[in-house]
């Protein structure tokens, strides 16, 4: 049977009621089992470690079937005094300031990746997916995530598997909230993309929290993943990991 894998990104205490939200909606539809991409300090001001009603809300959901996925540590980029201009231009423009993996070293990137795994930890279960925000991630960064024993990444065209090295391409749903212009050219984006993929063996769906405050782009997600779910298992994204990653793709 086809995949279909939603993810729901910037799951953090700042988002917690809309991604709650988004979940009961996305039950109505069949759907318990998705990624769940976790902030540990949402702009540095939101610690997971230090928020108990959210930490039994998210354990809640990992025991109903949804998966704990690492994605970031702030999620907002750390503005360096050398930027250059084609860095401003991606990190700031085209992420809104989101990309935090975008230039990180090595170094920082596995102080970054362990302590969100450390804030991770009160989960009774093991994390094996990161998602740098934005899909952002500097190829030492990559490194770190790999060396930290992450089973998977993902970026927007692709799924990564580290373990056994291989790459499945695959380009990701998502939408733009950020501007009247972006969110017309993600409805018409998105519906082309998804009829185009109408016989792609995996379909990807990410979900942002703004998503289900906008009544188009909540009702198109809604549309798409109804009927995707005729002839589609809805896994999250560990699982697929695990089916492909001894398969010849
Ligand atoms: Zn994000």
């Amino acid at each position: 049977m086809k995949s279909l894998v939603v993810s729901l990104h910037d799951v953090s205490p700042l988002t917690q009621p809309l991604c709650a939200k988004i979940l009961s909606d996305l039950a109505d539809l069949g759907v318990y089992r998705t990624s769940l991409l976790v902030i540990p300090n949402h702009h540095g001001h939101a610690p997971i470690s230090e928020n108990r009603s959210f930490q039994s809300w998210l354990i809640r959901q990992v025991d109903a079937g949804h998966e704990p996925v690492l994605h970031g540590y702030f999620h907002q980029r750390q503005m360096k005094k050398a930027d250059s201009w084609i860095s401003k231009l991606t990190t700031e423009i085209y992420t809104a300031g989101e990309g935090e993996f975008f230039d990180l070293s090595l170094d920082e990137a596995t102080k970054a990746l362990s302590d969100g795994l450390k804030d991770m930890a009160f989960l009774s279960r093991k994390v094996v997916g990161f998602v740098a925000p934005a899909w952002l991630v500097s190829d030492a960064a990559e490194k770190g995530v790999k060396n930290m024993g992450f089973v998977y990444t993902t970026r927007i065209g692709s799924i990564r598997i580290l373990k056994p090295s291989k790459e499945v391409k695959s380009r990701s749903l998502v939408w733009s909230t950020r501007a009247a212009w972006r969110v017309l050219a993600s409805l018409g984006w998105n519906k082309a993309l998804a009829i185009a993929k109408n016989g792609a063996p995996i379909l990807r769906v990410s979900i942002h929290p703004a998503d289900v405050q906008h009544k188009l782009i909540w009702w198109q997600i809604r549309k798409i993943i109804t009927t995707a779910r005729r002839e589609r298992e809805c896994i999250p994204y560990e699982l697929l990991v695990e089916r492909l990653a001894w398969k010849s793709l």
